[in-house]
């Protein structure tokens, strides 16, 4: 299993038939997913997942069980994720539902908790083939190293899984912090609520340099297309999709075959183009990840798109080659490729790369350049492969 980075969209199961992205009914085919009781539904379980190859991991609704004043106890938790995933975390309480700026008492309280918690769900999982990953919270370095050594004092986890920091308007990141600390340890994690590209393109090339397999979900997608909001593949924001009168700039298995008047009918058919904007980009994201100079120019587009990046470029790239390349590393930040070679390296390997159907790779294709290159305009190799496999 190569390493790379692994988008996890939340499920609602109850999307109607033809929009299930679990299915062969759906256009659009995902096979890792994240599930969680509040969202997908308690009555569900493994039968309502019928594909083979899908790979499916089960929050615990700590975070709902907190904001949402949810009663809920750890057994009936892990009962039902047992029932349903392949992949399960602790329930956790986080302790940003006291504030964001939250004490050491309040800290504490949580800790305690959610491991106690954690145990009880390791005891009652020993005998089963489910993989149970530990939820670690913090916004530190230091606060993330006490809540790991207080959860596995007695073992260790599958697997661990970090609710991410984020500042979403100012430039620092916070969540560099927790990926410092989360490359002291060679296992898998699983990122909690949050796809934006810098965070992403990071992550992935951080399980290249680790090699392991690193996983993130958000509902993004979702909620997004509810407020009526479409991710635009050349900048990855959502805008508002009433803007579009005819012609979409997108070629992905919806835009291609519905109309704009459909499109703003149905929630579920945005939900499935930004869905696949997530899934794209994640795999870009992984072709990128294997050679350091893409990585580079992939940081550099991502920090020239966002304002509040480019604004404080030094102390962004610095963060995150530090991360990287190591603490006193003088690792350049700067891509030796110019457009035209990155461009030409990525299609080179989205052509080699396995796993991905041919319109997947078209597709990736013009998303790369569609992405790069903004100027780019040009869908006409996706408009013949859509004709092809309309025949
Ligand atoms: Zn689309």
């Amino acid at each position: 299993m190569s390493p790379r980075a692994i988008y996890l969209p939340v499920v609602n199961y109850d999307s109607k038939e033809e929009f299930k992205y679990w299915t062969n009914n759906c256009p659009i085919f995902y096979n890792n997913l994240l599930v969680s009781p509040f969202t997908t539904g308690w009555d569900k379980n493994r039968r309502h997942f019928d594909g083979k190859t899908l790979k499916i991991y089960a929050d615990s609704g700590g975070y709902q069980v907190v904001t949402m004043d949810k009663r809920v106890a750890s057994l009936d938790v892990l009962r039902w994720q047992q029932r349903i995933a392949h992949i399960a975390f602790t329930l956790d309480i986080p302790p940003h539902h006291f504030s964001k700026n939250y004490n050491k008492d309040q800290f504490l309280k949580c800790m305690y908790q959610s491991n106690k918690n954690a145990d009880l769900m390791w005891e009652f999982n020993k005998d089963y083939d489910m993989q149970l990953w530990g939820v670690i919270q913090g916004k530190t370095y230091d606060e993330l190293k006490m809540w790991y050594e207080d959860l596995t004092k007695g073992h260790e986890y599958d697997g661990y899984c970090i609710a991410l920091s984020i500042h979403k308007s100012d430039a620092d990141l916070p969540w560099i912090e927790q990926l410092r600390f989360v490359s002291t340890i060679p296992k898998c994690f699983h990122f909690l609520g949050w796809s934006e590209p810098l965070f992403v393109v990071v992550l992935a090339k951080l399980a290249q340099k680790m090699n392991l397999r690193y996983t993130y979900d958000s509902s993004t997608p979702t909620i997004g297309a509810r407020y009526g909001q479409y991710i635009e593949p050349s900048s990855l924001s959502p805008v508002p999709f009433n803007k579009y009168k005819s012609k979409l700039p997108c070629m992905c298995p919806t835009c291609s075959r519905h109309s704009v008047e459909e499109m703003m009918d149905t929630t579920q058919l945005l939900n499935l183009h930004n869905l696949y904007m997530k899934i794209s980009f994640c795999r870009l994201a992984n072709l990128a990840a294997s050679d350091d100079d893409l990585f580079k120019y992939l940081l550099d587009e991502i920090i020239v798109m966002r304002p509040n990046y480019k604004k404080s470029r030094d102390v962004v790239e610095s963060c995150v080659m530090r991360l990287l390349y190591g603490e006193d590393c003088q690792e350049s930040a700067t891509s030796s490729y110019g457009e035209g070679e990155a461009i030409e390296q990525l299609q080179i390997k989205t052509t080699e790369s396995e796993g991905l159907t041919d319109f997947d790779k078209e597709y990736l294709q013009q998303f790369i350049m569609k992405f790069m290159n903004k100027k780019c305009n040009n869908w006409y190799i996706l408009q013949s492969v859509r004709r092809f496999h309309d025949q």
